[in-house]
């Protein structure tokens, strides 16, 4: 089994965002030269997350950070962390830091809707992605 390890950056743009980031992650696998196996994508922030959905109509993305907005409002009574962006910390962590994906024959088996994105929940700011791919 090989292992290849190749990071990236994505930047945003508005407080929260879902970056579409399917692209660069297939270029480290065809930059890997592994044909079969997985990939581990990940990123290194408490106010970030890695998802995967709909890449077809955006107005998906949309409604999932409509409903995280109101589920977890940024002023929301009784948060104590004095930075002011507990909301941001709460959807890390419950969206999660990474994805695992298959890849078959050089390609990621994604579904045909499916997309891979990274989740800005604090910014607009430059943000680090690695991405791990394991296999021969
Ligand atoms: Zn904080």
């Amino acid at each position: 089994m090989e292992i290849f390890q190749d990071s990236f950056s994505v930047s945003s743009n508005r407080r929260c965002q879902m970056v579409d980031i399917t692209a660069e992650v297939q270029s480290v696998i065809q930059k890997s030269g592994i044909r079969n196996g997985e990939a581990t994508v990940y990123t290194p922030h408490t106010t970030a997350a890695i998802t995967i959905n709909e890449n077809a109509d955006p107005d998906v993305m949309h409604d999932i950070l409509l409903t995280l907005e109101e589920t977890f409002p940024k002023n929301r009574s009784g948060y104590k962390h004095n930075e002011g962006n507990s909301d941001s910390h709460v959807k890390s962590s419950l969206v999660g830091c990474s994805e695992h994906v298959l890849i078959s024959g050089t390609r990621l088996s994604l579904g045909t809707w499916q997309g891979i994105f990274f989740c800005e929940f604090d910014g607009p700011r430059s943000r680090k992605v690695f991405v791990q791919v394991r296999g021969q």
